[in-house]
């Protein structure tokens, strides 16, 4: 069972983050497939590892090679985004209160807007990713679909990607995007 497997890992890691090394709390820890499931990998335990929530969110369905990359991009002190504390369960609850479903394309909320905490693990991510960084709308609005595992609008991941543009941290040209982080 999943919980066990987390137990399991949390300790055969010393109570740690895979990642960060800081101290976990279950609570704030989530199973990472270094090889993603989505990506073909297996759920063996050889794959799996534990680490803090919010890298998870931000690692998604990455390539190993897009995973090592940002993990080098650390330079040797890597620190998962937001780490454990108050900050981090502020954030969860905002998302866990928002309760959003997954990936809606509704055509009742055109007027949603992009949350500010959710543009910010948006730019958190986009800056992690060093050179992997989507290249197009599509796989830009796939990207951050994959930031988000407890579902998130359609309409705000426009919103999101609209905010970017219009701060000029992500340029639309000729169909490719560049980046200003
Ligand atoms: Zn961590």
């Amino acid at each position: 069972m999943p919980t066990k497997r987390l137990e399991r890992l949390m300790f055969v890691q010393g109570g740690n983050c895979f990642f960060c090394k800081s101290s976990l709390v279950k609570a704030d820890a989530s199973i990472e497939h270094l090889f993603a499931t989505a990506n073909g990998g297996g759920n063996n335990e050889e794959n799996c590892v534990v680490c803090c929530k919010s890298l998870n969110a931000i690692l998604g369905s990455m390539s190993l090679k897009e995973k090592v990359q940002v993990v080098l991009n650390q330079k040797g002190n890597f620190k998962c985004p937001r780490g454990v504390g108050a900050a981090q369960d502020a954030a969860d609850a905002a998302i866990v209160k928002a309760k959003l479903p997954p990936i809606v394309s509704s055509n009742e909320s055109a007027s949603k807007s992009a949350r500010p905490d959710n543009l910010a693990l948006v730019v958190a991510n986009l800056k992690l990713r060093g050179n992997a960084r989507p290249r197009t709308i599509r796989t830009l609005t796939t990207s951050i679909a994959t930031i988000f595992p407890n579902g998130i609008a359609g309409d705000e991941i426009a919103a999101i990607i609209q905010k970017l543009q219009s701060t000029g941290t992500v340029t639309l040209n000729e169909g490719k995007l560049s980046y200003v982080l």
